[in-house]
């Protein structure tokens, strides 16, 4: 409803959606399927994960075609992983589509005392970091998150404080790279349509 309510009747042109709770966002993706205003980008756990919508070859129509981004991912995939496709695929993504809003699907359930993603707080700081480079490039900095999923309480305050930390200008953490063939060709085949 924001992006929509952005595009409507504040403006903005482009409105990118990043959504990094574990779960796919499948009524996010059905709204913007065709729309050629809004890019949503999602990682989540792959299927048979609920609720199993997702897989890569889902990537919009119409007008929309190729605004639709998902890569889902193997459970405990972790730091590094998730830090390569932000880096590799959403990157490029967002170079190509310059949008002048993000807004970001935060939930904490990728941490790895919640469900399956084993994700740490160091994880979700260089997620917001990299987010958070890419609003101020392209979005004079307009980047709005919103709390979705995050059912371990500890996590779910943790991940959030460390989230806001980067967003009030703490330095995000470095992850070291990973060497995972799986989420490498995942990267080559998202980043190959953006060339
Ligand atoms: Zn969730």
């Amino acid at each position: 409803m924001a992006a929509a309510h952005a595009h409507a009747e504040l403006g903005c042109e482009r409105v990118l959606i990043i959504d990094w709770d574990v779960h796919h966002g499948n009524g996010t993706q059905d709204i913007f399927w065709a729309s050629p205003n809004v890019m949503f980008f999602d990682t989540h756990c792959a299927a048979p994960f609920y609720p199993g919508s997702g897989n890569k070859e889902e990537i919009g129509e119409g007008l929309g075609e190729g605004l639709t981004i998902n890569v889902p991912l193997p459970a405990g995939c972790g730091d590094p992983a998730l830090v390569k496709v932000y880096r590799e695929i959403l990157t490029p993504a967002v170079e190509w589509f310059k949008p002048d809003l993000t807004l970001v699907s935060a939930g904490v359930d990728m941490h790895r005392q919640d469900l399956c993603m084993n994700l740490s707080y160091s994880g979700f700081g260089a997620l917001t970091g990299i987010v958070q480079e890419l609003a101020d490039k392209h979005c004079g900095g307009r980047l709005v998150m919103v709390l979705k999923g995050g059912y371990h309480l500890e996590a779910l305050a943790r991940g959030v404080r460390t989230v806001l930390e980067v967003l009030a200008g703490g330095e995000p953490p470095e992850i070291e790279e990973p060497g995972i063939s799986e989420v490498t060709s995942l990267a080559d085949f998202h980043r190959d349509a953006f060339r």
